[in-house]
């Protein structure tokens, strides 16, 4: 395709398909400014978006320098996004003081005081490439680096436990039957060789070679390998006390950055991520809450997800992403905010939302 043709494909989507953030902030005159190496990069990047016109985002960051390089086109999409204005400075603010606030969902009905909390954050290392451009040689390479972290991690007694990797031939490797077991036990990522979005950003190829995840003697401390990130850190826990996720989620993540070289940050994105959703916090701290009067016991995820929104909320199934509700009306719900909002602030919103749509259920 010549630009011509790549500029008039991209402007019948954003007729189409107005949601698709790529197609809306398509910068003709900047796409056109680039030497072909630089714009043969910058069709790799929206080329989810260009195959998938359904996609929300439709881009995918290959290198963590993708976010200054491409600044014009993407800048635009991620403040849109993220809602902050286009004269907003964005400095991403970290605060992990996880004792400043109490957020203790029992204190809002003691039927909350044995939920699933998980909380991740996505984190990359600077030395490799984003996932959607790794050849299959980085990608084990990668995945030996973790590995060896994981080795000493082993030694923590709060955060010890095994790396289990289905990449064929790791020393590390489980089979077909365990991988399943602990996808069900929504500890290991599902499959992504068959979704579309993550296919054409390249993010799902080679797989499942350089994909495992590490899970403590706890199961409550868990690392996966190999996903949309090179890492996404997480803690899970079945309890109603945020402040207990979210500082063992930073212990955690403490110790293992000191186990790794560094990850990919910038000033502006904070931890620099494939999917530009992620930037900043790079985290989603969701709750597993059965909600059977606002989804009709499961079946309409309609008027959750419209009460969610207004709430700074958004609604998954119970299989995570794409998935439906599940038994009781089960759903996953966090705060869609991850740029320009600390770790704190992420806590305080899912306690806050989720106090007012409990109310909402058990009105
Ligand atoms: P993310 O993209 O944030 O990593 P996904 O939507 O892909 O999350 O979900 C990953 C897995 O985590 C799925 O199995 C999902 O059901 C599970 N999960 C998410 N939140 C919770 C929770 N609060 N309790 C238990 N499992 C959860
Ligand atoms: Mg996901």
């Amino acid at each position: 395709m010549t630009p011509d043709q790549i500029i008039e494909q991209i402007g019948s989507i954003r007729t189409a398909q107005p949601q698709n953030l790529m197609a809306r902030h398509f910068n003709a005159a900047f796409f056109r400014s680039l030497d072909d190496q630089k714009r043969q990069r910058l069709m790799e990047i929206i080329a989810s978006g260009m195959e998938n016109p359904d996609s929300q985002m439709g881009a995918y960051a290959m290198h963590s320098e993708d976010y200054d390089l491409f600044a014009p086109m993407l800048d635009p999409m991620i403040r849109d996004f993220h809602a902050i204005p286009a004269t907003t400075p964005i400095a991403q603010q970290h605060d992990w003081n996880t004792t400043a606030q109490d957020c203790d969902l029992g204190e809002i009905d003691p039927r909350l005081k044995e939920v699933s909390m998980r909380v991740r954050v996505a984190r990359n290392l600077a030395s490799f490439p984003l996932p959607g451009a790794m050849s299959k040689d980085q990608r084990i390479e990668f995945e030996n680096i973790a590995s060896g972290a994981f080795m000493k991690l082993i030694n923590d007694p709060a955060f010890g436990g095994q790396y289990l990797s289905i990449t064929p031939g790791s020393p590390h490797e489980i089979d077909a039957a365990e991988y399943d077991r602990r996808v069900s036990a929504h500890q290991m990522f599902k499959d992504m060789s068959g979704d579309p979005y993550l296919n054409v950003a390249g993010i799902s190829a080679d797989w499942p070679f350089g994909r495992g995840m590490y899970v403590s003697e706890a199961q409550d401390f868990l690392v996966w390998v190999g996903e949309e990130d090179h890492l996404r850190v997480m803690t899970m826990l079945r309890g109603g006390n945020l402040n207990t996720l979210f500082a063992h989620l930073h212990t955690g993540l403490e110790h293992l950055q000191t186990l790794l070289p560094a990850f990919a940050t910038s000033t502006a994105y904070g931890n620099l991520t494939s999917c530009p959703t992620n930037l900043g916090a790079g985290m989603r701290a969701s709750l597993h809450l059965q909600l059977p009067n606002l989804t009709e016991n499961g079946t309409d995820l309609t008027r959750v997800k419209q009460e969610a929104k207004s709430l700074g909320l958004a609604v998954r199934g119970a299989g995570g992403e794409h998935s439906g509700a599940g038994e009781g009306g089960l759903v996953d719900i966090s705060p869609s905010a991850r740029l320009g909002v600390t770790e704190m602030e992420i806590m305080q919103r899912l306690y806050d939302g989720a106090a007012a749509l409990w109310k909402l259920e058990t009105a």
